[in-house]
């Protein structure tokens, strides 16, 4: 059910009816928009009698929401949301290209911080590296833990670059609810229901991953669960699935970015480097994924991708990733979207390596 508040609806009506919700049981979820606040009410005893908040003050209407996701959709928000962090002008959905660089695994401080210092000098905004790695098999390399959101720390501290790694568990997510500036949830972990109420309830937002066979309604359902328990800065991400193809790790489905946001008001960003696995791969399909309209890419760049613990196929040499971001900034301005720095004056500090030639 969605509460529709009048265009002119004081403060006090919109908290009124927001008590009123919540003493029958359900939970209340105002929304503010451009026009009129919407509250979206979830809950899971079956829905609230229509006639109970029709005639409160400051209410428009009362609808039913068919869709099985609420908060999520374009039903309960129309505008896109965007996200804002403190002492940046850089956003997340907007007009802004969120620009997520790093290595997929932080290794050592060394490794951290070369690589954290050649994407932020080719103009990422956001610096992403594990700590916490969901590895397929138990005998590799599984992440520094907290000693490793220790050095993204210091990484934002030196660099401006706000900090996305991943956490894997409950434990994992209250770490990283304190160190990171965006927390993570991975693909294998898109339908960990617990984690992501955990993820729900954390101050942080949260960018997730699409798991490897889900469809675009699980995807939405998994962001309803971070959503339900209050957190509504929810980023998704595709990151490929699996299909019979094998000329990629997984196939990049960027069909699915024009298909969220015709339904949702969550910002899409894209993974091209699992979602392709090949190194190779990595720029047209960044390419591909701003031209379609995707908010942001997330690109995997380490200083010696040859001696990576993880994912080094994938991941783009520096120089690679200052090409990368040359051609993606001539897309952006084709459809309408920038790219801006982290902080003017930490973008003056830097010289970008020279752009070497295609390997
Ligand atoms: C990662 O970002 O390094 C990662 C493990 O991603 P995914 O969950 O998409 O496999
Ligand atoms: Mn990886």
């Amino acid at each position: 059910m969605l509460v529709v508040m009048q265009a002119h609806a004081t403060e006090e009506q919109v908290r009124a009816v927001c008590q009123k919700i919540e003493s029958l049981g359900y939970r209340a979820h105002a929304m503010p928009g451009a026009t009129r606040t919407a509250i979206g009410i979830t809950g899971n005893q079956g829905e609230v009698e229509q006639g109970t908040l029709d005639d409160m003050p400051g209410v428009q209407e009362v609808i039913r929401v068919s869709k099985p996701y609420k908060l999520v959709s374009r039903d309960v928000k129309e505008e896109n949301t965007v996200i804002r962090f403190a002492g940046t002008p850089a956003t997340i959905g907007g007009k802004n290209l969120a620009i997520i660089a790093g290595p997929c695994a932080i290794e050592n401080r060394d490794q951290a911080f070369a690589v954290a210092e050649a994407v932020a000098g080719a103009g990422a905004q956001f610096f992403r590296g594990g700590a916490y790695k969901p590895r397929t098999s138990p005998y590799s390399f599984q992440g520094m833990g907290e000693a490793g959101l220790q050095i993204m720390a210091e990484i934002r501290d030196r660099f401006g670059l706000k900090i996305i790694t991943e956490a894997i568990d409950n434990e994992s997510l209250e770490l990283v609810d304190q160190y990171a500036d965006v927390i993570q949830i991975g693909a294998r972990n898109m339908q960990n229901f617990s984690l992501l109420k955990r993820a729900g309830r954390a101050r942080k937002p949260v960018l997730l991953k699409r798991g490897m066979s889900a469809t675009l309604e699980e995807f939405f359902m998994a962001a309803e669960y971070i959503m339900s328990e209050g957190n509504y800065n929810v980023v998704l991400c595709e990151r490929g699935v699996r299909t019979f193809a094998d000329h990629t790790r997984n196939t990049l489905d960027l069909s699915i970015v024009p298909a969220v946001q015709r339904l949702s008001h969550l910002p899409i960003v894209v993974d091209p480097s699992h979602g392709t696995g090949k190194r190779n791969k990595v720029t047209p399909l960044s390419r591909a994924s701003v031209a379609v309209g995707a908010d942001g890419l997330i690109v995997e760049v380490h200083n010696q991708p040859d001696k990576a613990l993880s994912d080094g196929m994938q991941s783009l040499y520096p120089e690679q990733f200052v090409d990368l971001m040359a051609q993606v900034r001539q897309i952006a301005a084709v459809v309408g979207r920038e790219i801006v720095p982290i902080a003017a004056q930490d973008r003056a500090a830097y010289k970008a390596p020279e752009p070497a030639p295609a390997r």
